[in-house]
């Protein structure tokens, strides 16, 4: 059974259920004042670090904005994002272009605008940003092996074997940029601590024998996401997160640490958030069938996404008692006329026997990779609106 008391206290939990009550489903509510809070306590952890928020998490104004107040820098993978965080007055000298994929029309409108720390991984791509950005600052992203720990992977796709990255770094310089630094992600909710041991020892190599062959001196690590938020599966805490990656960047690079990026979504803005929806249906595919499907009004085409392969699994609660509620298991799907639009199959979520169509079904930690995913109206099923509470 989930408690929900863990995962958020009953004060906010009333005050959430007042504000929503009225407003339609499906919908997220964010709680702008959690993602100064975790904000804060990155800091804390990481006081020798320099967050850029990545946008693509939750991309609200409300969000961006806070952050930008609180000091966040932001990482940017497209133009509109680039668009956005520039109309709420953030200058582009807070702001890396952290996409590797990326049109050579993109990168000069970036430049144009004042943009000059660009991520690359692939000669080609070093070509465009040599002229359509020249002078600027390079990180290039390297490779990491993070499919299996990681509850959602960001390998294979983006990221080169250290030679390449060797030989990148090299070729920006000659090409008149200025080669900045390494940078990686280790997977989006990693659970295993350890990776950043990996990435890091494969940075340290690359620091070193660009210095010595080549006296290219890097100057920054960027040591993107991961970092969790709270869903099903246990996480460590982020005081430990801390302790560890400390070590291993004191181990490989000693007391005097280069220029240390995070980039942060998840973790900043995953627990604001609780997705509403409602019970469209509940039933059974024959008459002795134990198990109940229960169909909601949100979907994996319309803010749950992330449940793909079931990857990522929410608190999934009711607004009842729960000491009280008899409980069974169910399929959990979306509204849709698409049976990839199953939400929880293998993992049986138990929810109470007498539930009915019309309540309502609360998915805590969602304010991140929700309503940012959630772009297309399929089968007119419309993208899932955000409120900010007040
Ligand atoms: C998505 C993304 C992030 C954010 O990762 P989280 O795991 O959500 O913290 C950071 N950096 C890059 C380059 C990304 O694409």
């Amino acid at each position: 059974m989930i408690n929900r008391a863990d995962f958020i206290s009953d004060d906010d939990w009333h005050k959430f259920l007042a504000f929503s009550d009225n407003l339609e489903t499906p919908c997220v509510v964010i709680n702008p004042g959690e993602v100064k809070k975790n904000f804060l306590r990155l800091k804390k952890f990481f006081p020798y670090s320099d967050i850029y928020y990545a946008v693509k998490a939750n991309p609200e104004k409300a969000v961006v904005s806070l952050l930008a107040e609180a000091g966040s820098n932001f990482d940017i993978a497209s133009r509109p994002e680039l668009d956005l965080v520039l109309s709420l007055g953030i200058t582009a000298d807070r702001v890396s272009y952290g996409n590797t994929i990326k049109k050579a029309r993109d990168i000069a409108y970036f430049y144009e605008k004042g943009v000059r720390l660009f991520s690359t991984d692939s000669k080609e791509d070093l070509k465009h940003l040599a002229q359509f950005a020249p002078g600027s600052k390079i990180y290039v992203r390297i490779l990491v092996e993070n499919s299996t720990t990681a509850d959602w992977p960001l390998s294979r796709k983006f990221g080169c074997h250290p030679d390449m990255a060797y030989d990148l770094l090299i070729m920006a310089r000659d090409l008149g940029l200025v080669p900045y630094g390494i940078s990686f992600h280790v997977g989006s909710q990693q659970r295993d601590i350890g990776q950043w041991d990996d990435a890091i020892a494969k940075t340290k190599y690359l620091f070193v024998s660009l210095e010595e062959d080549e006296d290219i001196r890097l100057s920054m690590i960027n040591m993107g996401g991961g970092f969790p938020a709270p869903y099903i599966q246990p996480t460590n805490d982020l005081s430990e997160y801390a302790a560890e990656i400390k070590r291993y960047l004191n181990d490989d690079f000693g007391e005097d640490l280069p220029r240390i990026i995070l980039e942060p979504g998840r973790s900043l803005v995953g627990n604001s958030g609780i997705l509403v929806s409602e019970v469209v249906l509940i039933s059974r595919k024959n008459n002795t069938a134990l198990n109940r499907w229960v169909y909601l009004d949100t979907g994996k085409f319309n803010g749950l996404i992330e449940t793909l392969e079931e990857s990522i699994k929410y608190p999934i609660v009711t607004a009842r008692n729960t000491c009280c509620a008899k409980e069974a298991e169910v399929i959990l799907a979306g509204p849709t006329c698409d049976s990839q639009d199953i939400l929880y199959e293998g993992y049986k979520y138990s929810l109470p026997v007498d539930l009915k169509a019309g309540e309502r079904l609360y998915f805590l930690t969602a304010g991140a990779y929700t309503a940012s995913y959630a772009s297309v109206s399929f089968n007119g099923f419309e993208p899932i609106k955000t409120y900010i509470m007040e």
